[in-house]
């Protein structure tokens, strides 16, 4: 039997610009072209200012574990090959108030601790999806 293909991203107006620049092996979030704000994950509008002006930019890709999971057998059947696997909550150098959500790579599971130094990965999962995820950083 196949294995059934992983949950992929729906692009919306809000987040494809996030996925395009992913495939270009960028990582980006938006900020408030009215009050410069940042923010993450992509969403239509400002929730300090109620802007709907909006523009991306790049980060350095670094940041640090803020919390993680590990996820074990019985998973999604998309998931089993790679289980157990580390799911991480990663806060960006960039602006410690963003944190984003991936998978830990290039690493055992046992390596995710909190305070982790990490960069951002790419991971093409089809010709068109690339997902960002995270590894230890500094080896
Ligand atoms: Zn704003």
């Amino acid at each position: 039997m196949a294995i059934p293909q992983r949950p992929l991203p729906q692009p919306d107006d809000a987040t494809r610009p996030y996925w395009e620049a992913a495939r270009r092996r960028e990582l980006v979030v938006q900020r408030c072209g009215s009050c410069e704000t940042l923010r993450f994950p992509p969403q239509p509008m400002c929730d300090a200012c109620r802007s709907m002006t909006v523009e991306c930019v790049r980060m350095s890709g670094r940041g640090t574990v803020f919390s993680f999971v590990v996820a074990h057998p019985p998973v999604l059947p998309a998931f089993q090959e790679r289980a157990p696997f580390a799911i991480v909550l990663v806060e960006l150098e960039d602006d410690p108030r963003l944190r984003i959500i991936g998978n830990l790579l290039d690493a055992p599971a046992e390596a995710a601790c909190i305070g982790l130094p990490v960069e951002v990965v790419f991971e093409d999962v089809t010709e068109t999806v690339t997902l960002p995820q995270w590894r230890p950083r500094g080896r």
